[in-house]
Order: structure tokens, then sequence, then C-alpha cells
């Protein structure tokens, strides 16, 4: 039995991880199921697969959250705050933590992951682009497994040798064919982007996720956090990855090799592939996700990314190659600007606007220390404030 955490468990990805899981109550127990505010959805979970422990970031929602589990005679330890987090994710009794916090606050319990040596389970790409370099250090120098969630990156796992961290040129890699959908404003006339509301934006057409990732989706940053991801994950450079616009996303990603040959990986658009995968890798388990029908599908489209129509892309190509604490501070401009669209304080094309500014504003510098990226991180998110509120 593999004991494992689900650290933002009442989220999109935590809920279809809990839904793989209990598939196969045989192979795996769950230990400790964590959430922000999310009280009575958690506490739903906790009824269900009954983990050792819960845990809310928030202090007051610990609090309720207590008084119900103690109401409802759950034998569930609650814990709080950011230790919490950083407890269960470490546990001896767990052997794979699944790190699907959204945004910044979930790089401190998906590093703690890490240290521990544990498999981990990494859906929360802003940890990876916020903090690379010293992550996959820490992957390293604990023997940590680090398998992607993202399908994207799952997909060319998928397709990669298994020696690929010898180096791409090493292996016979030529290139990273990174797949997006487009999100749901592929083929806007420009001049209607300004006007686009959040609903409009959460409503992916092909993937149901969670509202961060949802914008990210339909402002390409999410593909820009992808090439930032890609390059730490598979040891490369921007230059080895190259975005292909494919609307119906059953392509998750393909490789490129120097004979010509091009290895992809498909599938409905259903994150339970991915998880699934990560979960039993190398081994294979059922997903509950349907057989790919070819014949309903018919055809595939690839399109070339448009820069002009989604600047988010190029800034984060930009971030990547300048380095350093770029990507953090791309990063969390990015997190203040997400959260005031769907707040209705910013529009739709300022997101990547206030981004660039904050870029320009707040120098990169040598992300030398976790302490150096979470003061980037710290100033970003001030300058993007002030840029909002203008
Ligand atoms: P959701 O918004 O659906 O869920 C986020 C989870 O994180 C919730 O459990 C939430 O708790 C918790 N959370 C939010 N803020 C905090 C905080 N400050 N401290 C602790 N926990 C917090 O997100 P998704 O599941 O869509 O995405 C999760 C991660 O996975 C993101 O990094 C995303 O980029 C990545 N990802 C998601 C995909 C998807 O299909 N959804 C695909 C690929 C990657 P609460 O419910 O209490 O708010």
């Amino acid at each position: 039995m593999i004991g494992v955490t689900v650290l933002g468990a009442t989220g999109s990805i935590g809920v279809s991880t809990l839904d793989v899981l209990a598939r196969h109550p045989e192979r795996y127990r769950v230990v400790a199921l964590t959430a922000n505010t999310g009280v009575e959805r958690l506490l739903e979970q906790c009824r269900v697969h009954r983990p050792r422990y819960a845990v809310l970031a928030d202090e007051a929602a610990a609090a309720r959250f207590s008084a119900l589990a103690a109401d409802a005679g759950l034998a569930v330890e609650v814990l709080s705050g950011n230790d919490g987090l950083v407890k269960v994710a470490s546990l001896d009794e767990v052997g794979q933590v699944m790190a699907a916090i959204v945004g910044a606050a979930g790089l401190l319990p998906t590093l703690a992951a890490a240290r521990a040596g544990k498999r981990v389970l990494l859906a929360n790409k802003e940890a990876l682009v916020m903090s690379g370099a010293l992550f996959m250090e820490e992957v390293r120098a604990h023997g940590a497994e680090l398998l992607p969630i993202d399908s994207e990156h799952n997909a060319i796992f998928q397709c990669m040798p298994g020696d690929f961290g010898r180096g791409l040129a090493q292996v016979g890699v030529s290139r990273i064919l990174l797949t997006a959908s487009g999100g749901p404003f592929r083929s806007t006339p420009l001049d209607q982007l300004t006007e686009v509301t959040p609903e409009q934006a959460v409503a992916h057409p092909n993937w149901s996720m969670g509202r961060k990732i949802s914008v990210d989706s339909a402002t390409m940053m999410n593909k820009g956090l992808e090439v930032i991801e890609a390059c730490w994950l598979f040891g490369c450079s921007p230059d080895d990855v190259q975005v292909v616009v494919h609307p119906q996303s059953v392509i998750h990603s393909m490789v490129q090799y120097s004979d010509g040959s091009v290895l992809a990986e498909l599938g409905n658009p259903d994150m339970r592939t991915p998880i699934a995968h990560a979960l039993a890798w190398p081994e294979r388990i059922a997903s509950g996700v349907a057989d790919l029908d070819l014949f309903a599908l018919a055809r595939f489209d690839f399109e070339a990314p448009d820069f002009e129509r989604f600047p988010c892309l190029r800034l984060a190509y930009d971030a990547i190659r300048t380095g350093g604490t770029a990507p953090a501070i791309l990063n969390a401009a990015n997190e203040v600007a997400v959260a005031a669209f769907l707040d209705r304080r910013l529009g739709f094309t300022a997101i990547a606007e206030v981004i660039e500014r904050t870029l320009t504003e707040l120098d990169a510098a040598d992300a030398v220390s976790l302490e150096v990226v979470l003061e980037a991180d710290r100033r970003a998110r001030e300058i993007a404030i002030g840029f909002v509120r203008k």
C-alpha cells in the first residue's frame, strides 16, 4: 500500500486524483488531504476517503473544520497553515505527494515533498517556474522522483527516452513540440479582446479546470509557464521548445528525434490519464477515462502561435531567457493580474500589460536562494498591485 498526500485536494486536479485513487483501494491509501478555505468540500472528501490528516491553510477555516469534523464523529487530525501543509508533504508513511495547490502558495509544501525524497506528482507548475534551479537541485539532492502531471509534460515524459537526463542532443532528441489548444479566444477578433468577461475566459473549449489556470489558458500564459516548466523538467533551453497550437487537445505533446521520427501521446482531454500514469509509473493502471475514438474525431489541426494575440507567451519566453528571478517576477505579476481580472478590477488585455510593466520595473537577480526568490515574488506582487490600482 502506498500512502498518498493530496495537496489541493478540493481543486480540479485534487478531485480527479481522488477519483483515480478510489479505483485502486488495494494499491493506495489516502493519508492526508488539504485545502485552503473549502471546509465543506474537504469534509465530504474526508467522509469518503478517511485520511489520517486534514489540513486547511486558512486558520479560521481549520477551526470551523475541526468543529464540524468532531460533530460528524470523523477521526481525523486537523492541522493548519503552512506548517501543516509542509508536515503532511513530508510524513514517513507517505510515498507519493500530489502537488496540486494553485499558484505560489504551493511552493513550500511541494519543496518539502522533494526534500523528504517523495515521489512528487507535479501539477503545481508555478513552484517550478518560480524556483526551477533550486527545486531541481532539491529533487536531485534528496533522491526524490519528479513526475509531471501537466498533460503536455506528462506526454513529453512518455515520449522521451528513459535516459533524457543525459541531455536532449545526446539522446537524439531535436525538439519538444508543446501543444496548446489556443483557449477560448483563439479566433476572437483582436479588437474584441478588451471586452471579454471572466465568464468567457474561464469557459475553456476542451478542459475543465480551476479558474486561475483557465484564465492562464485564455491568455496563453499557461503555455508560457509550461515552456519554462519544460526547460527545467527536461533540461533544455527555450529554443528547444516549439509551441504548436492544436485546437482539438487530443495530441498532448510530441517529441521530435534527429532521425525525423516524431513520437506523440494522444488521449481524450481528461486529467485522470496523466494522474494515473504518474501514480503507477512505470506500471499502468485504469484511470476511468474513455477510449479515444479516432473515427469520431476525424481530423487534427495545427497552427503556429500568434504572439501578437498572446503577448503573455512572448513574456514567458523572454523571462526564461533572462533567467534568475525573472520567471518568479512573471509568475507573481500574473497571479496578481489574473486575480484582479477575475474580480473585474482589470480588463483582459491589461493582464499582459501589468506583467510587462512589472518585469520592466523590477530587475531580475540571480536566484541563488529560496529567500531571494520569495523576495522577488513579494516585490513583484507589490509592484503589480500598484499597476492594477492605477
Ligand atoms: P483549483 O483552483 O481547482 O484548486 C486549487 C487547490 O489549491 C484547492 O484545493 C484550493 O483549496 C487550494 N489552494 C488555493 N489557494 C491555496 C493556498 N493559499 N494555500 C493552500 N491551498 C490553496 O486549481 P486546479 O486544480 O485547476 O490547479 C491546481 C494546480 O495544477 C495549478 O498549479 C495548475 O496550474 C495545475 N494544473 C491544473 C490542471 C487542470 O486541469 N486543472 C492541468 C495542469 C496543471 P480551496 O478549495 O480551499 O480553495
